[in-house]
């Protein structure tokens, strides 16, 4: 049957060749018509967005939510290191080597947002000024917490995540941070929820510790709710991730926080951070720092580093699921 009539044969040919570049074309229109109406569509239209609904929105309670997310200065890189083994292909089936973890790290691009800023108490000017949170405005940063003894959030979040910034790096990671230093002001929270999707992260972490009353204790992960013209395009793999993470840090012994959420769970639609990402994001409360126990793992550079593997590990599950 193949070669009966070859002349008739080769027209045949032709014509599905030709009916075949015709489908390619409109599949072609059609995936960029798909790509513009994405929720993750490009920053600049993301934000014109953003801007039309903050004009028309309310401004929310901000009950407890005001502590919760951090400022800074714009954003840096830090490149993988220059020892990146040469050629990104892998041989067939590594992956399946990886056991859900070792690996997912390399070539995978992560945002980390170490909350607040050392600065912030001195520059009310700039902190107070509201941002677009979500279709509501919040204050653009706040100072954070401190242990009793005056060790703040702002140190803790910074040094966590220049310890978990090292892991990632040397597993082959490019790591942004939101602040490079502890001791300026913001950025803002709006900011510090898109610029992991503007450099093109796979995944956003912002890193903060509580200041709840002194028994309270544990760590909790939070991801964002459902919030229309924000978060429709992460919310599902976000949920995994803050799972991912929940579990990696339960895993390395931590409790789960005994004053919110479930089993170290919780999902918040009042964040400006998680409402402004466009990529996977959670912001994890490491622990509550008016705890003694608390505050006394994440002030010491140890208790620190086995926090930073803890964070580690759940970015490496996450990412080897659904990369
Ligand atoms: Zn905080």
């Amino acid at each position: 049957m193949l070669y009966a009539g070859p002349m008739d044969a080769l027209s045949g040919v032709s014509r599905s060749w030709q009916a075949a570049l015709l489908l390619l074309a409109l599949a072609a229109v059609s995936l960029a018509a798909c790509a513009s109406a994405d929720p993750e569509e490009s920053a600049s239209a993301s934000r014109a967005r953003h801007a039309e609904a903050d004009a028309t929105s309310p401004a929310p309670d901000p009950g407890s939510a005001q502590g919760k997310d951090g400022g800074a200065a714009p954003p840096t890189e830090v490149p993988a290191e220059a020892t990146e083994p040469a050629g990104d292909a892998e041989p067939e089936g590594q992956a399946e080597e990886r056991d859900g973890d070792g690996g997912a790290l390399d070539g995978a691009v992560i945002a980390i947002d170490p909350g607040h800023n050392g600065g912030n108490a001195a520059h009310p000017e700039i902190v107070n000024a509201p941002v677009d949170a979500g279709g509501f405005t919040k204050a653009c940063n706040t100072v954070g917490a401190a242990t009793n003894d005056g060790y703040s959030e702002a140190r803790v979040n910074f040094e966590v995540s220049l310890a978990l910034r090292d892991l990632l790096v040397a597993e082959g990671a490019t790591v942004h941070l939101s602040r490079e230093d502890d001791d300026g002001v913001g950025p803002c929270i709006d900011e510090r929820g898109r610029f992991a999707g503007e450099l093109g992260a796979d995944v956003l972490l912002s890193v903060h510790a509580d200041g709840a009353a002194p028994q309270a204790h544990g760590f909790h992960v939070i991801r964002p709710g459902l919030v229309e013209g924000y978060t429709e395009g992460i919310v599902e793999e976000s949920a995994i991730l803050a799972a991912a993470v929940r579990d990696a840090l339960r895993a390395g012994g931590l409790t789960p926080a005994t004053y919110a959420g479930e089993e170290g769970l919780v999902e918040r639609s009042d964040l400006g951070t998680l409402n402004n990402a466009t990529v996977p994001a959670v912001l994890v409360e490491l622990g509550n720092l008016r705890h003694d126990g608390d505050a006394a793992r994440l002030t010491d550079p140890a208790g620190q580093a086995e926090v930073a593997a803890h964070l580690r590990a759940g970015l490496a599950a996450f990412l080897a699921e659904v990369r």
